[in-house]
């Protein structure tokens, strides 16, 4: 059987690998570190986590907590040393994080079907081959990638705005419309009077924000502001920039609002909001309080934060299948960060998948996606097939999920809970339909 071709030896590119040499199939992972390193990597450990040791909660009514539990289920590396890494963190999994990347690098490289190659690549490798370098992908290989695809597809930085889920939206204030009432709407209207605004305001400004790193800098010269730096320039400036609130007429009071954020439909269901123009680097505590003085987020379910950082990331609903192959040839597939999930435990569940379809792929078998009732085939399912347009990365959240039938309930735990066994029940009976699994001697390996 070919070898494979792993470029990045990140928490994607190592699950995929251990994967595939599981499979008896023989690995060649490429690790620019320590040769050439990152603006944030400090070690020449793979998997190394390079900014908090919390994988997030482990518990499976939180969506975090839950994929960790799929990914047990599909007999994940990372799960495994995270739980033998782990410290005291309560419900989240925080690991000692040398020790986590030590154990890491110390199984990759001493597997006998995983050669191991301190190498910048420059090029895409022909397939089979398996691209996970990350949100730090190297200047030379983004080039690469960047004649690969369209150039206007593949992004170098990444500032997001927040998400909210729209059954936590106060309806008797939030009402849909668009601006000079044009067309059918997808955006949702949340209206200030001038006291909500001043108070909103003056929060906004005083509020906490995460240190910019210097080489992330730059993002702020491409257009795209942080909400709270354009807030700072003047009382006005959000009343003429994303909170204007001309060609908006509020049905309630029959009157233009003094101000109005506007929310967009994130997803077909129309579950989940984009906060239009918010991308901002508050602080998430921050962004929660400061947010939710808008009238109509009181009680805002935040799925995603805001965040602006650099983030090397490709348009995935144009060039990746579910699958994570590349639409533009067989047997390449991505995986990680630079597909447009985000997150630790996002990324490392996107390489198991890239490499349980790149054994598929050398067997000649059909190709997985997972069911879309679990975090991770609903996350896969998200990234590629959001609208291209606004495409941004998205974490483990429940309101990618398909709703539960006939749920009329508002208990929220319940509801998660429900999701949670729905999601690991149709995991399970995918596995055994399927043999996802990597065998060893004609023993699945736990
Ligand atoms: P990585 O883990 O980054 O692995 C990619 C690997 O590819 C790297 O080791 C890199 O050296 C290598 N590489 C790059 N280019 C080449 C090349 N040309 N040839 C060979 N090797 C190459 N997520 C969280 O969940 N929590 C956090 O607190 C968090 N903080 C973050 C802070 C920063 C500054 C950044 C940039 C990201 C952060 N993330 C965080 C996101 C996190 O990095 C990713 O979710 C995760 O590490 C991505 O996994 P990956 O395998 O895709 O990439």
């Amino acid at each position: 059987m070919k070898r494979v071709t792993i470029v990045g030896g990140g928490l994607a590119g190592c699950e995929a690998a251990w994967y595939l040499a599981e499979s008896d199939i023989k690995v060649d992972l490429f690790e620019m570190r320590p040769e050439k390193t990152t603006p944030a990597h400090h070690t020449d450990l793979l998997c190394e986590l390079v900014c908090s040791n919390s994988l997030r909660s482990n518990e499976v009514t939180n969506a975090a907590g839950l994929l960790k539990a799929e990914m047990r289920l599909l007999n994940s590396l990372i799960m495994k040393v995270a739980d033998m890494t782990k410290v005291g963190a309560g419900s989240a999994l925080a690991v000692d994080r040398e020790l986590f990347a030590k154990k890491i690098t110390e199984i990759i490289k001493s597997h006998p079907n995983i050669k191991v190659h301190v190498q910048e690549v420059t090029e895409v490798p022909c397939p089979p081959s398996i691209i996970a370098t990350g949100p730090l992908t190297s200047d030379k290989f983004s080039n690469a990638l960047g004649r690969l695809l369209k150039k206007e597809h593949f992004y170098f930085y990444d500032a997001a705005a927040p998400i909210v889920t729209g059954e936590s939206l106060n309806w008797e204030k939030a009402f849909w419309g668009s601006r000079y009432g044009k067309g059918e709407s997808d955006y949702v209207n949340l209206p200030f009077t001038r006291e909500e605004y001043d108070i909103f305001y003056n929060e906004l400004i005083c509020a906490q924000t995460h240190p910019v790193k210097e080489f992330e800098k730059a993002i702020f010269f491409e257009g795209c502001m942080p909400i709270e730096v354009m807030a700072k320039r003047g009382y006005k400036t959000l009343l003429f920039g994303p909170l204007k609130p001309v060609g908006i007429t509020d049905p309630k009071t029959g009157r233009q609002p003094y101000a109005v954020v506007q929310l967009r439909k994130e997803n077909k269901e129309g579950t989940l909001f984009n906060m239009v123009g918010f991308q901002t680097s508050l602080k998430w505590n921050e962004q929660k309080r400061v947010f939710r003085l808008i009238p109509g987020m009181e009680n805002a379910e935040f799925v995603r934060y805001g965040f602006m950082h650099r983030n090397t990331f490709i348009a995935s609903p144009i060039y990746l299948n579910p699958t994570l192959e590349f639409k533009g040839e067989k047997g390449l597939f991505f995986a990680g960060q630079i597909t447009g999930v985000e997150g630790y435990i996002e990324s490392a569940a996107s390489g198991i998948i890239a490499g349980i379809n790149m054994k598929r792929y050398l067997e000649e078998k059909e190709l997985i996606s997972l069911p879309v009732e679990t975090v991770i085939g609903a996350l896969l399912r998200y990234i590629t097939s959001s609208s291209a347009e606004n495409f941004q990365p998205m974490k483990a959240n429940f309101g990618i999920l398909p709703p539960l039938e006939d749920f009329r309930s508002k208990d929220n735990k319940l509801k998660k809970q429900l999701l949670s066994e729905r999601a690991l029940k149709s995991l399970e009976q995918f596995i055994e339909s399927k043999e996802v699994f990597a065998k060893k001697n004609n023993k699945i390996i736990y």
